[in-house]
């Protein structure tokens, strides 16, 4: 736990996102994420699982903010999402009005030493992880077009012992990057995989995968131990904007995507009743739901209280189907709900 935790989670998740916050709205960070997208302006979305180990930025050693990351239970997404289509609309019109292509990650993780370390959103079956991937890049491609490519969904699996990446090529052809024993060839074998893809953006997918190469090694050279599966989560995170909060196993994280998403809090709730129960989550400390509407635009505007209105109704939701499907959590549950700056990543609580 935190240094300065004191038994109060609220508490802590604010101090939390403060450092964090501070962290990526320094001078520094602002200077490198503007020098960085100067050098490579292709945007980068990554659809990807709420597990809270995959961290795209870490795995590839990019400046945070730059992948845009998208989450549901599972990496499980369909362009037919009313909410899903929304900011997907949003994002790409965003990238294109600047001139940008955009490249979407759609993922799907698994571990090569225990396939119990997979995804639990697809009950550790990675054969139709990929499958599922497969399909989303398909209906992106039937939805954004094929020729030219200006938003190109490429397939990745993220294997979570060693955190490498492994990619899908269109016509069955996959690279895993273990198998790259320097960075020289990267470049050669992108074309290979994906030959209609367009220069700048083979240019741009680069340093993602020379990232990825050096982080396994590190990951080799430390010796350390996979990251421990068993559930410990207390925290139930509703919404988006939640990328200062990586803590493996502290949060479930829903995205909103799917008309479905009350249920997933309802099976969040249920798994953190678990964690209870089974006191691997200290009863002192409680259980927090944690809700966040993302906004880009200037507090006041009518987007930003329209971030504000979405934060209320995920919150009231998220309240009503948790005291109806596990009314037991109601005892220990703390609520935090605000809205996340997309520019500094600060929380503004709306209590
Ligand atoms: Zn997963």
């Amino acid at each position: 736990m935190h240094e300065d935790y004191t038994g109060n989670l609220r508490e802590f998740i604010l101090n939390r996102n403060e450092e964090q916050s501070a962290a990526f709205r320094s001078a520094a960070a602002r200077l490198a994420r503007v020098r960085y997208r100067a050098e490579h302006p292709t945007e980068i979305a990554a659809w990807k699982c709420m597990d809270g180990r995959l961290n795209l930025s870490v795995y590839t050693k990019t400046p945070p903010g730059i992948i845009q990351p998208f989450r549901n239970i599972g990496g499980k997404f369909d362009l037919g999402w009313p909410f899903f289509q929304e900011v997907i609309k949003e994002y790409v019109k965003y990238a294109t009005h600047h001139g940008r292509r955009v490249l979407v990650l759609v993922t799907y993780h698994f571990s090569k030493g225990d396939h119990h370390r997979g995804c639990a959103g697809w009950k550790y079956d990675t054969g139709a992880a990929h499958a599922a991937a497969d399909m989303l890049a398909v209906q992106a491609g039937s939805v954004f077009g094929t020729s030219p490519r200006i938003v190109y969904p490429i397939v990745v699996g993220i294997e979570t012992d060693e955190e490498g990446l492994v990619l899908h090529g269109t016509d069955g052809k996959t690279l895993d990057l273990e198998s790259l024993k320097t960075a020289e060839h990267i470049e050669t074998s992108i074309r290979d995989l994906y030959p209609d893809m367009d220069p700048q953006m083979v240019t741009d997918l680069v340093p993602l995968l020379r990232g990825n190469l050096e982080h396994v090694s590190e990951v080799r050279a430390s010796h350390r131990p996979p990251i421990d599966l068993e559930h410990r989560e207390q925290i139930i995170a509703v919404g988006r904007g939640f990328d200062w909060l990586h803590m493996p196993n502290k949060a479930l994280i829903i995205g909103p995507f799917s008309h479905e998403w009350p249920d997933a809090v309802a099976t969040a709730g249920k798994i953190i009743l678990g964690n209870l129960d089974a006191n691997r989550v200290p009863k002192h400390e409680g259980v927090l739901l944690l809700v966040s509407a993302l906004s880009r635009d200037e507090e006041g505007s009518f987007g930003w209280n329209m971030a504000t209105e979405k934060a209320k109704y995920l919150e009231r939701v998220s309240r009503a189907i948790l005291a109806e499907r596990v009314p037991e959590l109601s005892e220990n549950l703390q609520v935090l709900s605000g809205v996340v700056s997309g520019h500094t990543r600060k929380l503004h609580a709306l209590q």
